[in-house]
């Protein structure tokens, strides 16, 4: 009784985990991103096969998202890539997540709440080296950890910087990384087991263990779930694996004369008489409004494109190539189907969008099915 559903193979998952390891030396630190909900996959089910598959680190965006791997066991450690609200501080001590640090004042509002409690805190401290967002611009960097490693209830265990082009410029990625070694050179009184980390899934593709010697860490998010972040990126010869389809079935099938117009504000027009299949997922599944008269999606193992408009629960597509289709039939919106497939690249790029927000944007409605072991 599925209208649209995913389908999430949690051996791929364990298999991208051995490759992502295979890309690095093996002294590295793998820190498993798996903010938004484990982008999308459901972050029990996720965070589960990867603790058994042996990943060293977790990193989330919040503190809720924290104590919910929290719940799961106290053997790992996890970071919170976000700055933290006020409130927050408490329940992040209190479930030993490790915050982000990119300024004085964070510290010293995390610091306070750790003395009342008499209760040091591990945190990472974060350099921003081109990115603009968060971490201590690099020029204060050193004068900022200084005074914060004065703080007596913060350790600070941990120094990382962010990427800003590692999926599309290469020779400033070069740059960011050359300015945080630099840094990282002149910060005194670190901790012996301090971990130093910059790369995301991009990043990997420039990441070369003379170049980048300090680097004992590396945080991946997209690759985990088989993606590549860059075109052409030389990692897809680690064979990672898709670790999500998306699914759902043929709503309604009929023929309609040539000239009828297709869906809201008439975007297309059919030149002869067609055969559609009206499709029963839409833009409250995660079909983006943006692939309307761009995408396709695979019926019978072929592509049919994508007609008109998006709306909120149906999409339409042209089926006059296929044979006798019906309703109920699968329709495959990314994955495989007998020797066609979509990307989530493919599908991102027809949508003017990128995987990460595409994983993001599947709803609540879309049901995950988990599959655990390789088919
Ligand atoms: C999301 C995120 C990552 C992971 O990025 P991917 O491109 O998905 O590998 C790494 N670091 C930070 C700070 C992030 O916010």
């Amino acid at each position: 009784m599925r209208r649209c559903w995913v389908e999430i193979h949690l051996s791929e998952l364990e298999h991208n985990l051995q490759c992502i390891r295979s890309m690095v030396p093996s002294h590295v630190k793998i820190i498993s991103v798996v903010k938004a909900d484990a982008y999308g996959h459901g972050i029990h089910a996720t965070v589960a096969r990867l603790m058994q598959s042996g990943t060293d680190i977790f990193a989330v965006a919040n503190v809720q998202e924290g104590a919910s791997i929290r719940e799961m066991g106290s053997g790992w450690p996890i970071l919170t890539l976000s700055p933290l609200l006020p409130e927050e501080i408490p329940a992040c001590i209190e479930n030993n997540i490790t915050p982000t640090i990119s300024t004085y004042q964070e510290a010293e509002a995390i610091n306070k709440v750790a003395s009342i409690k008499k209760s040091p805190i591990q945190c990472h401290f974060k350099i921003d080296t081109g990115m603009g967002r968060l971490g201590i611009w690099y020029e204060q960097a050193l004068e900022e950890y200084i005074k914060i490693s004065k703080l007596h209830y913060i350790c600070i265990q941990g120094i990382y910087t962010h990427f800003a082009t590692s999926d599309n410029d290469i020779q400033y990625t070069h740059k960011q990384r050359e300015l945080f070694l630099s840094i990282i050179d002149h910060l005194p009184n670190l901790p012996k087991d301090c971990i130093f980390h910059a790369d995301n899934s991009a990043g990997l593709d420039s990441f070369s263990p003379e170049g980048g010697r300090l680097f004992n860490a590396v945080r991946i998010g997209l690759l985990q779930f088989g993606a590549q972040a860059r075109e052409n990126s030389l990692l897809q010869f680690y064979n990672p694996k898709p670790t999500l389809s998306f699914h759902t079935r043929i709503g309604l099938i009929k023929k309609v004369p040539p000239g009828t117009p297709i869906s809201y504000n008439l975007t297309h027009r059919v030149d002869h008489e067609t055969t559609l299949a009206i499709i029963t997922a839409g833009y409250a599944d995660g079909i983006p409004l943006s692939i309307s008269n761009r995408g396709s999606v695979l019926i019978q193992g072929k592509k049919c494109r994508i007609l008109g408009r998006v709306t909120m629960d149906q999409i339409i597509v042209d089926v006059d190539h296929l044979n006798n289709p019906q309703c109920g039939d699968e329709v495959v919106l990314i994955g495989q189907q007998g020797k066609e497939k979509i990307t989530l690249e493919e599908f991102s790029k027809n949508a003017q969008s990128i995987p990460w927000e595409i994983l993001c944007s599947i709803s609540k409605r879309v049901e995950r099915i988990y599959k655990t072991v390789r088919q």
